[in-house]
């Protein structure tokens, strides 16, 4: 795969539930349509010229390297490092992406730095090995198979996702959900329960609106929509027990 060099790699993120970060790929094979938040950053800040160069990752060869320098530098300041917010450290179709993640998951972990992934990929079995503090998370905003090949085109099946999901937390691990960016009914009509019951062993979900797409706001009542479903996963979670988090600006 491509490979890119970076002056540094560590940085505390301005993303609300969010510590410190590490993005070691820039671009994502998964190639998401809702449009993907980090597609447009990269685009406008000249990082890739097109949707298929971002779909095209390339890895920051030296990420090993500056986090040897980086992590005794900072880690007094670490509570917790996310795996990733603007690529997938699970990306399917790139071993390398996924074996790098581990290692740096490693050398986090072996600093007494735990890790908070997210993935529309696969959560590999071997994460298992790696310290328990580690949390571990999907991206789930459908259950629809055709829904999902049209816009996360090149993402793990939800049933990948989901089992892969399931066997950490039979593993101890605490594990969450992020049930974002979440599309209106004039993008697809589907029952939120559906989702919440097949991911209501999880620890923690977050929900959040779908931005960006001119869709939402052409549905009439969309403040109004997500409002009602805020409500509906707030009092699920209690409920379950599940802690949760309304991401900004969801509810208006
Ligand atoms: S998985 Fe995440 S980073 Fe990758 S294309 Fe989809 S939204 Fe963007």
């Amino acid at each position: 795969m491509k490979e890119i060099t970076r002056k540094s790699l560590l940085y505390k993120t301005g993303v609300e539930y969010g510590d410190y970060t590490i993005n070691h790929v820039l671009g994502c094979y998964h190639g998401c349509l809702y449009p993907c938040y980090a597609f447009l950053l990269a685009k406008r800040f000249g990082k890739v010229k097109s949707y298929e160069e971002w779909c095209e990752p390339a890895i920051v060869g030296n990420a090993l390297t500056l986090l040897r320098k980086e992590i005794p530098k900072m880690k007094d300041r670490i509570t917790s490092v996310q795996l990733c917010f603007t690529t997938d450290p699970f990306m399917l179709g790139y071993p390398e992406v996924i074996e790098m993640s581990i290692k740096i998951i490693d050398m986090l972990n072996k600093n007494d730095i735990p890790v908070v992934a997210l993935t529309k990929g696969i959560l590999p079995t071997k994460l298992e090995d790696y310290s328990k503090s580690n949390i571990y998370g999907i991206t789930l905003i459908s259950l629809d198979e055709d829904f999902r090949k049209i816009m996360e085109p090149n993402a793990a099946s939800y049933s990948d996702r989901i089992n892969s999901l399931r066997y950490l937390h039979e593993k101890g691990f605490n594990t969450w959900v992020s049930i974002e960016p979440y599309p209106t009914p004039n993008i697809i009509e589907q029952d939120i329960y559906k989702i919440l019951d097949e991911i209501n062993f999880v620890d923690k979900i977050i929900f959040g609106r779908l931005h960006y797409n001119s869709k939402v706001s052409q549905y009439k009542g969309y403040k109004e929509f997500y409002n009602e479903l805020a409500d509906i996963v707030v009092k699920y979670c209690i409920d379950n027990g599940i802690d949760y988090h309304i991401k900004n600006k969801t509810i208006s």
